[in-house]
């Protein structure tokens, strides 16, 4: 390598887009580069979805999915992206690396979805042991950590645990999903007449915060809201 090279290497390090991988249009001490950065917006939840639910409503103006019940458990549930395309890459780089870079932007949008909400505590939706072993550390709490440099107010409170392992969701339709999903959690913290905010990094059914919920409330917590950083189509 010529010196002039390595000195210039060493001087301005190569950085990368962690959507598209394009170093070259990269703004110094962003992760991402302006056109992912736009079609980050484009995966904005706010305008395509019910604001309790984040269902889409598809032109209706009713939510069908509030009409027959909703989120059983969950007051409401926030979520700034679609789980597609470049929020999709953010949040598969927050479980496989580099998680440093791609949980600040994920965890500002998230910031942002609660702007002038109230709760007592955030509780990150926890992993089995064996998972958590496995992976080093807990996505869902890697994310809530970050949303508290947004909310320094908002103390952290991990009060759930998973008791037993859930067969991969991806592998099974909608009902079972529900039933995989369920009484695989206890509160392990008092929660009693607290306002919590589940955190998670992606709602697909809404089974696991639906169990997660249906712990805390048995433990008499006074309201559950969710917070994830995508909703799946
Ligand atoms: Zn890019
Ligand atoms: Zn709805």
């Amino acid at each position: 390598m010529r010196p002039g090279k390595h000195l210039s290497s060493l001087l301005f390090p190569r950085a990368r887009c962690l959507c598209c991988n394009d170093p070259r249009h990269l703004v110094a001490g962003q992760s991402l580069c302006p056109r992912c950065r736009d079609a980050l917006l484009e995966m904005k939840t706010s305008h395509l979805c019910c604001p309790r639910c984040l269902s889409f409503l598809n032109q209706e103006k009713a939510c069908s999915f509030c009409a027959r019940g909703g989120l059983s458990g969950i007051e409401r549930a926030y979520a700034p992206f679609i789980y597609r395309d470049e929020a999709r890459m953010l949040v598969l780089r927050l479980k496989f690396g580099p998680f440093e870079e791609a949980g600040p932007p994920l965890a500002m949008a998230m910031a942002q979805a609660i702007t002038g909400q109230g709760f007592d505590f955030l509780v990150p939706v926890p992993l089995y042991r064996d998972n958590l072993r496995e992976r080093g550390f807990n996505q869902a709490e890697l994310l809530a950590r970050m949303l508290q440099h947004h909310r320094p107010e908002l103390p952290l409170l991990l009060a759930l645990e998973k008791t037993s392992k859930t067969r991969r969701q991806s592998s099974l339709g909608h009902e079972e999903r529900f039933v995989n999903a369920r009484h695989k959690y206890r509160t392990v913290a008092n929660v009693s007449g607290k306002k919590l905010l589940l955190i998670d990094d992606v709602r697909t059914t809404g089974a696991t915060a639906q169990d997660c919920a249906r712990a805390l409330k048995e433990a008499n917590a006074h309201s559950i809201s969710l917070l994830t950083a995508t909703v799946a189509a």
